[in-house]
């Protein structure tokens, strides 16, 4: 069998790991971090950071294709690595979902709604675009925030008062968009391979608690012109990327059905964790099926199901949880479970 790279070391590529070693493949994880959760089952791990060139030139020598766990891999790190091995997603996926402002007016561009949004550079430009959103609304660095990290909500503020608000937020780029009155949020993970074939997964119906995603349930509870049309908005951003892999669409859906798309991830994703318990090919297996050049397989549900993750303490749950029928339990072999870290998820089968 030839050998899987991918850059980047958590639960993710873990999951990515396991799914390639069943197909057959070897795996070496490109992660800084020694004894990181896709390390402990890969075959190898290059220590060294993700824009490293010695490092990459390693794994761009050893593997036969490349990929990735998370979406801030530096796209130079992307481009060196594509001048001697394929790597996929293609870089353009990085460059759209690294930033919350392109991301916007890459979906707006190929006709999917979002919030409304503007920059923010500085505090009177803060003042300036909260005035136009009628005070209200969500300030999100425009890069590296996750898990809701690197957001301040304002509600209603007036005119003044946003002395230092930029700085608390690190100095960094910034994007103000509108509340979106949202009745739920749903996500689509869809697939395309190398030959352009397809597979889209049922959308789930997501919670999410301080911001980090508590759960996941499929079917969601959308009307079907409402999952035909995630899964049609899914189809082009797969097809105005030239796409390989997996990707999740994350939506929100309004009160008469309509969407409101909020952001891509270029990987796998945590509200597609569901698909290892319900789907004879999970997302992970699809990636690497998509990646490998394989064919992909059916993303056909057998079973409804709700997932939910282990946050923190939510560890202590585990014993409980392995003596529940039907329920698949799925831990990251992290040490310490640090409030606010995703230490595993359970998904209960529900028929
Ligand atoms: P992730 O871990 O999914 O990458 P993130 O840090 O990139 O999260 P977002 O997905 O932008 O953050 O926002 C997190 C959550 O905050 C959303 O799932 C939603 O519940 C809420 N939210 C974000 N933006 C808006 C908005 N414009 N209107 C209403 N709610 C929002
Ligand atoms: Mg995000
Ligand atoms: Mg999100």
């Amino acid at each position: 069998g030839s050998t899987i790279g991918i850059i980047g070391g958590g639960q993710l590529g873990r999951m990515l790991a396991m799914s390639a070693a069943r197909l057959g493949y070897r795996i070496i994880v490109l992660e800084p971090h020694a004894d990181c959760p896709a390390a402990q089952v890969a075959n190898r791990q290059i220590v060294a950071a993700y824009d490293d060139p010695a490092g990459l030139d390693e794994l761009a020598r050893s593997c036969a294709v490349v990929t990735y766990e998370f979406e801030n891999v530096p796209v130079s790190a992307a481009e060196r690595l594509a001048r001697s091995v394929p790597v996929y997603p293609p870089a353009k996926a990085l460059e759209v979902s690294q930033d919350r402002l392109v991301e916007k007016n890459f979906l707006n561009g190929i006709n999917i709604e979002t919030a409304r949004f503007l920059p923010v550079e500085d505090d009177a430009q803060l003042a300036d675009a909260l005035a136009r959103f009628d005070g209200s609304g969500i300030l999100k660095t425009r890069r590296m925030g996750y898990d809701g990290k690197g957001q301040r909500v304002f509600r209603n503020v007036g005119s003044g008062g946003f002395d230092g608000t930029c700085a608390a937020m690190g100095d960094v780029p910034l994007i103000l968009e509108s509340f979106v009155p949202f009745e739920k949020e749903i996500s689509v993970i869809a697939a395309r391979g190398i030959d352009g074939s397809l597979a889209v997964y049922d959308p789930a119906e997501n919670v999410h608690r301080d911001g980090i995603l508590h759960s996941s349930a499929v079917p969601a509870a959308i009307s079907a012109a409402t999952a035909i049309a995630a899964r049609e908005a899914a189809r082009r951003i797969l097809a105005a990327l030239d796409y390989v892999g997996v990707i999740g669409v994350e939506f929100f859906v309004l009160p008469d059905g309509g969407l409101i798309a909020n952001e891509v991830a270029p990987r796998v994703h945590n509200s597609g964790h569901w698909t290892e318990a319900a789907c004879a090919v999970s997302q992970f297996e699809q990636h690497i099926r998509a990646v490998a050049g394989l064919p992909l397989g059916n993303p056909k549900r057998h079973s409804d199901c709700v997932m939910e993750n282990l946050i923190g303490d939510d560890i202590a749950r585990f014993e409980s949880l392995l003596s529940e029928t039907d329920t698949i339990v799925h831990l990251y072999g992290k040490a310490e479970a640090r409030p606010g870290r995703k230490m595993g998820h359970f998904t209960r089968l529900i028929a």
